[in-house]
């Protein structure tokens, strides 16, 4: 189907016309050529901007479909929206003067620090005359002949260049269950990942919320504060373990200062690119009394560390049942209603199996008169109805406001989503019809020059995602100046290499418990229709990094190289 032959690309080459074509009886402008074209604005873009204009002298262009820079953290507004990873690790670590300027106020800050992070360093480099905003990528295809990607965008423009770098995010596709009846609904009804700038005021509503991932267990609390009455719709119970968020005392910030190079040893030699390490101990190596000790210090410790206790906590499932055990007994002592309590503990995954969410007073949300747990699991949403939520079992639930936490299209749904043709016309819908394959994560087969930041088969969002990032924004700009060196203008990876690569990041994952969880977006197992495959590499980012830079140092091993 494929065949590469003269016609195909001539049929190519005149789709590409028709487009610059009908865009040129529109009036819209053309002509817009640059080395690079990088989609999306967050913390990926805004660094990949910064290496290839800055470090390598190229021609830049950033296409970014939101109306400011930030990325997750300009979409996602709802309430107790936080980060997880610790601010004094959740930010670039590429500039030591950066490193020392910025003061993070909280340990786990909200989006409006955050996006003032970004814009910060947006503008402490001079980033934003590159970026183009309110403009989205809704086709990218590849010119064989003139070894080119042309993206055109929702406004009607084309732009060229010899590589295409989508910086388009792991979780930016909100996922709005298809759920019959939605158009009827009287109230209000918003997504967690669409959040209304201007806020939401839940005050004397009957609000619904659907959805108890890492988002769900954040928001929840926040709404019941102000809402009338929350009814919190649950399909798969979840583990949470307190963030103990606060301020970061004038100490701790000093402490960051001064050890700059320290932390960020730790965090690019650390398993998960967290800036502390994972205990060297198995949870079975201990004795019940000591392993219970343990955990209660890293229960009162909080956060994402509390994965850091034993070593095998995701490699073992005996040793993760010592997790689940304490993590299940914690929620029966702090919900007060045993059939609550028993609904909320009844999770069918091994910890960290999903990105273990960390809370603020979730499980303590459940004790409020004005909140209600309905487990939609045992009884499943029928439809919306005109003044609420509808079971099958046929209760009604009546409601002014119905949230979605019902998360994203995670890892694939933004690349699938912008019309990506490789060569040949080859698309990557097609190209992964069976679930995305590439190699390290960062190329495919069939599409040359096109570099995935964090894309699947990367440990991306098994990560501190910044630490991720830099890595591969460092990698494909090292790659493209090695290029730039040799004379060569197009890479593109092997079928093989490829082929070796999928069999590494599925032998990485069933090395682990992570698979086990059935309705996970790593599986892809909450979009219906969609293949399930582990889509992350779980063997490690240190492991990763290291390999990246093996393949680099072998010449670019597994990538086919021309002039
Ligand atoms: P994004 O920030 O998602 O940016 C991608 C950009 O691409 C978006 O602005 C989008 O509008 C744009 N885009 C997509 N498609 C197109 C198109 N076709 N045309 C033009 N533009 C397009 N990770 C952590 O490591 N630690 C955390 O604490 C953490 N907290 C999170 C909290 C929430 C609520 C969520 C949803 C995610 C969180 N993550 C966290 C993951 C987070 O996504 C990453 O940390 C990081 O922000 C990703 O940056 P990015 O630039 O790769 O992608
Ligand atoms: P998520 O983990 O995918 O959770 C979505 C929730 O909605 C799940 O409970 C899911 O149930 C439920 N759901 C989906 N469709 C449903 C339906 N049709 N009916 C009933 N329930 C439905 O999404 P998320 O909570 O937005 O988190 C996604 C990722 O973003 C996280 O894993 C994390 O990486 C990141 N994140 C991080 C933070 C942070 O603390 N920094 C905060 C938010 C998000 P099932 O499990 O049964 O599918």
């Amino acid at each position: 189907m494929y065949s590469g032959s003269k016609c195909h690309d001539l049929l190519m080459r005149m789709e590409i016309t028709s487009d610059i074509v009908e865009g040129q009886q529109r009036g819209y402008r053309q002509g817009r050529s640059f080395d690079a074209i990088v989609v999306g604005a967050g913390f990926s873009g805004l660094y990949q901007l910064l290496c290839l204009r800055d470090r390598l002298g190229l021609s830049v262009q950033v296409l970014e479909a939101a109306e400011e820079i930030g990325g997750t953290w300009y979409w996602n507004r709802y309430p107790g929206a936080r980060c997880d990873s610790e601010s004094h690790s959740y930010c670039y670590s590429f500039s030591e003067q950066l490193w020392q300027e910025w003061e993070w106020s909280e340990k786990y800050p909200g989006p409006p620090e955050i996006r003032r992070y970004l814009n910060h360093v947006a503008d402490k480099f001079d980033l934003k005359r590159d970026i183009r905003l309110n403009t989205r990528v809704t086709s990218a295809h590849y010119d064989q002949a003139a070894n080119r990607w042309r993206a055109s965008t929702d406004d009607g423009d084309v732009y060229t260049a010899q590589f295409l770098i989508t910086a388009v995010g792991c979780l930016s596709t909100a996922n709005v269950p298809d759920l019959p009846g939605l158009d009827s609904f009287q109230g209000q009804w918003y997504h967690t990942g669409q959040w209304p700038h201007k806020g939401v005021d839940f005050r004397g509503k009957r609000v619904g919320q659907i959805g108890t991932g890492s988002t769900g267990i954040q928001s929840a609390p926040v709404i019941a504060e102000t809402a009338s009455h929350l009814t919190v719709f649950q399909r798969t119970a979840n583990y949470s373990v307190p963030a103990r968020n606060g301020p970061l005392s004038p100490d701790f910030k000093r402490w960051i200062r001064e050890n700059a190079g320290e932390i960020r040893t730790t965090m690019r030699t650390a398993v998960n690119g967290h800036p502390f390490l994972i205990s060297e101990t198995s949870a079975l190596a201990v004795s019940p009394a000591e392993r219970l000790a343990l955990y209660e210090k890293a229960w009162e410790t909080g956060g994402l560390r509390f994965r850091g206790t034993f070593r095998d906590l995701v490699t073992s499932n005996e040793a993760n049942a010592t997790a689940v055990a304490f993590l299940k007994d914690k929620i029966r002592k702090i919900v007060k209603d045993p059939a609550t309590a028993e609904k909320l503990a009844d999770i069918d995954h091994p910890y960290a199996a999903k990105r273990p969410p960390i809370d603020t007073d979730y499980f303590e949300t459940f004790n409020r008169d004005n909140v209600m747990l309905v487990d939609v699991r045992a009884d499943p949403i029928e439809r919306i109805t005109q003044n609420g939520i509808r079971t099958k079992g046929g209760a009604e639930y009546p409601l002014d406001i119905i949230v979605f936490a019902t998360g994203f299209d995670g890892m694939t749904g933004s690349l699938l989503r912008m019309n990506i043709r490789g060569r040949d016309g080859l698309s990557l819908a097609n190209a992964w019809a069976a679930g995305p394959r590439n190699y390290l994560g960062l190329q495919i087969a069939g599409f040359p020059n096109l570099f995935t930041v964090t894309g699947p088969g990367s440990p991306s969002v098994l990560c501190n995602m910044p630490v991720a990032i830099e890595q591969h924004v460092e990698w494909i700009s090292d790659c493209i100046a090695h290029m730039r060196k040799e004379g060569l203008t197009r890479i593109e990876a092997t079928e093989e290499s490829m082929e070796d690569w999928m069999a590494k990041v599925n032998a990485a994952a069933n090395a682990t418990v992570l698979p086990q969880a059935k309705h996970s977006w790593y599986l892809g197992a909450n979009i219906p229709g969609k293949p399930r495959v582990f889509m992350p590499y779980a063997g490690g980012m240190a492991h990763y990094r290291k390999i990246c830079a093996d393949v680099a140092a072998r010449n670019y091993e597994g990538f086919t190289l021309s002039a």
